[in-house]
């Protein structure tokens, strides 16, 4: 029987840890703050916005929220940007993705100050995960990496496939499997027989966009397997891009969807929060 790795379980753990770092920082006089723009009212994006805002309150950080109208300019985006890196009292700084059509995603994250980039996708950021160097890293995958550590597997030397090669999730997950020091494979839309690949992972990542594409035939026995993938099916219920159903008998631990990966997130973004606001302290002489 499959180990079902508890993602609410762990996010809930991750989010205690931020609390209490929380409350020592503002015991030695560090407030932590985040920002969050959101432009438009896209039905989605407010319920992340939301979700963020709730986890903010319960770690004990300030939330500021910026609602910007869906016809706001870029050059108004990257003023308020420029304005809230300049904000000594806000710590991280969010762009709810994604934006109006009318505006450039790079632009805006580009704008972002590479020291308050809470979410981790400015390039300063991607470079530093590339290199090794010290940085925020992109929420979604730490999250991912946290999953597989705290429910018991090590990656060191691990067989470990990735399928996606998007900027937010794919690539950065590889990066930081192989920062574990395992032994990682990049799949996608035009890699050939997939499923061969697929078979070898000691660890398999599944962060594709098609809902249950990864059925058993693609994943050997005894593997962890992680789901990215988050879909509404037809009568209104949540899945991932494995089949649950059919991948759970054969493998030694997978996340379920709900409840795997999709809490990790915010809860990551709540600890990048936290370090930024600790390390911007420790800049300005403060701690
Ligand atoms: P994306 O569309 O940017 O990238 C998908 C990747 O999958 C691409 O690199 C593509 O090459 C690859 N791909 C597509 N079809 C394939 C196929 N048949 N075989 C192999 N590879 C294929 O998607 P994304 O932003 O990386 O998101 C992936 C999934 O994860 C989505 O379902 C998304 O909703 C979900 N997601 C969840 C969270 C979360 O839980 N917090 C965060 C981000 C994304």
């Amino acid at each position: 029987m499959a180990l079902r790795i508890d993602g609410k379980a762990i996010s809930q753990i991750i989010k205690d840890e931020v609390k209490e770092e929380v409350a020592e920082l503002k015991k030695r006089g560090v407030d932590v703050c985040l920002a969050v723009i959101q432009v438009g009212d896209d039905p989605a994006s407010s319920v992340y916005v939301g979700n963020k805002k709730k986890a903010c309150e319960y770690t004990g950080i300030r939330s500021e929220a910026y609602n910007l109208p869906e016809s706001v300019s870029e050059e108004e985006l990257l003023a308020l940007v420029d304005r809230l890196n300049n904000d000594s009292a806000v710590n991280g700084i969010l762009v709810q993705l994604p934006l109006p059509a009318h505006i450039s995603e790079s632009r805006v994250i580009e704008a972002i100050s590479p020291e308050k980039d809470a979410d981790g996708f400015h390039i300063q950021s991607a470079g530093a995960l590339m290199t090794g160097e010290r940085g925020f890293l992109p929420c979604t995958p730490a999250g991912i990496i946290e999953l597989i550590k705290r429910s018991g597997t090590s990656i060191e030397g691990k067989e470990c496939v990735v399928v996606g090669r998007s900027n937010i999730v794919g690539k950065p997950a590889a990066m930081l499997l192989l920062r574990e020091n395992g032994t990682v494979t990049i799949c996608h839309s035009k890699t050939k027989n997939l499923r061969e690949v697929t078979k070898r992972a000691d660890i398999l990542v599944v962060a594709v966009g098609k809902p249950k594409l990864i059925d058993a035939s693609y994943v050997k026995e005894g593997a962890v397997v992680i789901d990215v993938g988050i879909h509404r099916n037809s009568e209104n219920k949540l899945c991932g891009d494995v089949d649950f159903d059919s991948v759970s008998p054969i493998v030694s631990a997978i996340t379920p969807v709900p409840g795997g990966v999709g809490p990790m997130t915010v809860a990551m973004l709540m600890k990048n929060c936290a370090e930024a606001a600790r390390l911007g302290a420790e800049k300005t002489g403060k701690l």
